[in-house]
């Protein structure tokens, strides 16, 4: 038997967005109030993956559900899938939010809502907008009285100041790996690779959901281990490791439909993974090595900072591969 069961089993009837407040829980206060109190423009900003998308939606069903956001009924549920009448998400059609985008949903924020109550439009990572700032901007200085905007950025800098003045702004912090954890309860998916899961995910809920789905991507990850456990160090076998590292999976089975750039993306973001993976059970004592473990740390730390440098895979993967094992 599963020894987590009887956790998985203990939430089962919470709230299913329940993870979004686990060691946060001042952040549902604060969408009590201002559900309470509505105001046209919000903006959750925080790292990427701390679930500032999910609490966006988890606003629109406390607005919009007629129990207040109880996650379960036909509104919660059509939330969730983003089939709601009286809710609009923009989606990008390439990597940054273009012009056209803006027009698009905000076509939509002009209607009068469908159910009498309020109209909701999310516009996640604002801080993408291209050229497009000046026409949002315009919106939501007179937004129609029932519409509610509610953005999400990285951070409140540059280009989205002006947007962000006008906001109610709530900063979201890092998700812990309890949360991450309590996340992938919400799933039923607690197995043997839940450890690797939540240790790889580094507080990043794409992460977790990304693994959660791929279990190709845990295998990987797992492979990073031998960079230290595996012997003997020869330069053949190292060049070897270090390509079959380079040779990520894909992130998702939709990668297919993916734009070059956001493939590019997810790739890196496997690969800082899989160093963040390794560093994590580097800096836990759970491997056996036979070197000095600060300095692997560092080497990884290295590796980490050029691959977010945009330095190629392969060249992050083998810097990092062979600073470590020839220690
Ligand atoms: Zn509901």
């Amino acid at each position: 038997m599963n020894p987590q069961s009887t956790d998985f089993e203990s939430n089962q009837g919470k709230d299913p967005d329940h993870y979004l407040f686990v060691g946060r829980s001042y952040l549902r206060d604060r969408l009590h109030r201002f559900a309470e109190t509505l105001s046209n423009t919000y903006m959750f900003f925080g790292p990427p993956g701390s679930g500032k998308l999910e609490l966006a939606l988890h606003l629109a069903t406390m607005v919009l559900c007629p129990y207040g956001g109880c996650g379960r009924c036909g509104t919660c549920i059509s939330i969730s899938r983003g089939e709601h009448l009286d809710l609009t998400i923009l989606r990008r059609s390439g990597n940054f939010i273009e012009i056209d985008d803006v027009r698009s949903v905000l076509r939509d924020a002009v209607q009068t809502p469908n159910y009498g109550g309020n109209r909701l439009v999310i516009i996640p990572e604002i801080h993408l907008a291209q050229r497009s700032g000046p026409t949002l901007l315009k919106t939501i200085e007179e937004p129609p009285s029932k519409t509610i905007f509610i953005f999400t950025a990285e951070a409140i800098e540059g280009e989205i100041l002006p947007i962000a003045s006008r906001c109610i702004q709530i900063e979201v912090p890092r998700l812990s790996d309890a949360a991450i954890k309590s996340y992938l309860m919400t799933l039923g998916t607690l197995d043997d690779q839940t450890e690797t899961i939540v240790e790889a995910s580094i507080g990043r809920l794409d992460f977790a959901k990304s693994l959660s789905q791929n279990p190709a991507m845990v295998d990987y990850l797992n492979q990073w281990l031998a960079v230290v456990e595996s012997t003997p160090h020869t330069p053949t076998a190292l060049s070897e490791l270090a390509s079959i590292l380079t040779e990520a999976p894909p992130l998702s089975s939709e990668s297919e439909t993916k734009s070059q750039g956001r493939k590019k993306r997810d790739e890196l973001d496997l690969v800082l993974m899989g160093i963040n993976y390794l560093a994590r059970q580097l800096s836990k004592a759970n491997l056996r090595t036979t070197f000095d473990r600060q300095e692997a740390l560092d080497a990884l730390s290295r590796a980490a900072r050029s691959l977010q440098l945009n330095v190629s895979v392969a060249l992050a993967v083998r810097e990092a591969v062979f600073s470590i094992a020839l220690l």
